[in-house]
């Protein structure tokens, strides 16, 4: 394959996001890249379901040509084409996470020549990944910020190990990307707890709702258990936290053997520790910020110490973008993040 970029897939954490980040990158910039040693930092190496429908559905989008797009293959090849807005349908055909392979599609769709409608089946509320809701009210607020509008309709929850969650995402592009700064919360807005569950005794939901509003003080409205429609049983706990310039979501996931006081544990921790540090982004939306911002021609925000997953990402971008990335701690619990691409 002509000038394509090459990329070892073991870099950093040797995860799916990658693999993911450079099939993004490669659609925007129209430049082809090889990638070897797929995920060789997991348990299980090589595409699983979730990453071939990323691949296959990055190469719909933009007409490319790919090698290698099997399970368990260690190695594809990218040559990406034209990009065409319109209608799109995925299936993850698993409980794996739709959201992951929505944020690799949408960074070439939201400056697209025309809107894209793309409907999306499989897991929406996946353990390490961005759940739905953390999609919806965070991420997308601050991409929505960019210039796109991108909304989300959801259909059914997914959850692991059935899956088989549906939602539809309209994204309606804008001509160039708005370079954005997310360096203070600013005013807090409101605090809400949701427990959403599906085909297990409500008394669980219930019962993680109470104690949310018994640690913090939140008044009962607004800590909601809520029975949702999914073809398999689930549970998730959510806090969001709602600022005015920007929101984050905490999760919980409940799982087989662990407890439902485990499950709200797990939220409160990272809610916890993010108000403690008084930082504006979280990790998650850390790592998941920096492509978009790349894409803009720059960027800012503050967060709490670089996780590996922020640092796997820039390493990737640089792979195929000259960029100047620096990163200065401010404090004891503060990082400040500047990008810029000298496109
Ligand atoms: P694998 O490495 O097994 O292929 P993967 O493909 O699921 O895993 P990772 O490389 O681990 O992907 O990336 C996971 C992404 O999900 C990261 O962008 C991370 O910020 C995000 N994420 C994980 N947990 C959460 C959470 N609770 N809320 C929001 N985002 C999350």
């Amino acid at each position: 394959m002509n000038n394509a970029i090459e990329i070892d897939g073991s870099i950093g954490e040797g995860g799916g996001q990658v693999l993911r980040s450079s099939l993004s990158l490669s659609m925007f910039l129209k430049q082809p890249f090889t990638i070897k040693n797929i995920r060789a930092g997991r348990p299980r190496p090589g595409l699983m379901r979730q990453h071939i429908t990323a691949v296959k559905a990055a190469a719909k989008i933009c007409n490319a040509k790919v090698k290698g797009a099997e399970i368990s293959s260690l190695k594809i090849e990218f040559y990406p084409g034209k990009v065409q807005s319109g209608t799109y349908k995925f299936d993850v055909g698993s409980a794996g996470s739709t959201t992951l392979v929505l944020q690799t599609l949408l960074p070439v769709l939201m400056v697209a020549d025309g809107t894209t409608e793309i409907s999306l089946s499989g897991g929406t509320h996946n353990q390490y990944s961005p759940p739905l809701d953390f999609l919806v009210n965070s991420y997308l607020r601050q991409i929505n910020k960019m210039g796109p509008k991108v909304s989300v309709d959801l259909t059914a929850y997914g959850f692991y190990p059935v899956g088989a969650g549906m939602f539809t995402v309209k994204i309606d592009p804008a001509k160039e990307l708005k370079q954005i700064e997310i360096l203070s919360r600013g005013k807090n807005i409101s605090k809400k707890a949701f427990a959403y569950s599906s085909k297990i005794n409500e008394e669980i939901g219930e019962n993680e709702m109470k104690i949310v509003a018994k640690k913090f003080g939140w008044l009962k409205e607004n800590c909601k258990s809520v029975m949702v429609e999914s073809p398999g049983p689930g549970n998730v706990v959510l806090l969001i936290d709602e600022n005015e310039h920007t929101t984050e979501v905490f999760t919980g996931f409940g799982r087989k053997q662990y407890s439902l006081k485990k499950v709200v544990a797990d939220a409160i921790t990272e809610y916890t520790e993010y108000i403690q540090s008084e930082v504006p982004v979280y990790k998650y939306l850390a790592d998941q910020m920096i492509i978009p911002m790349i894409l803009a021609g720059a960027g800012r925000f503050i967060t709490s110490e670089p996780s590996l997953h922020t640092l796997t990402n820039i390493k990737v971008v640089k792979k195929f973008l000259e960029v100047d990335i620096s990163i200065n701690q401010l404090n004891q619990n503060q990082w400040q993040v500047d990008i810029s691409s000298k496109k």
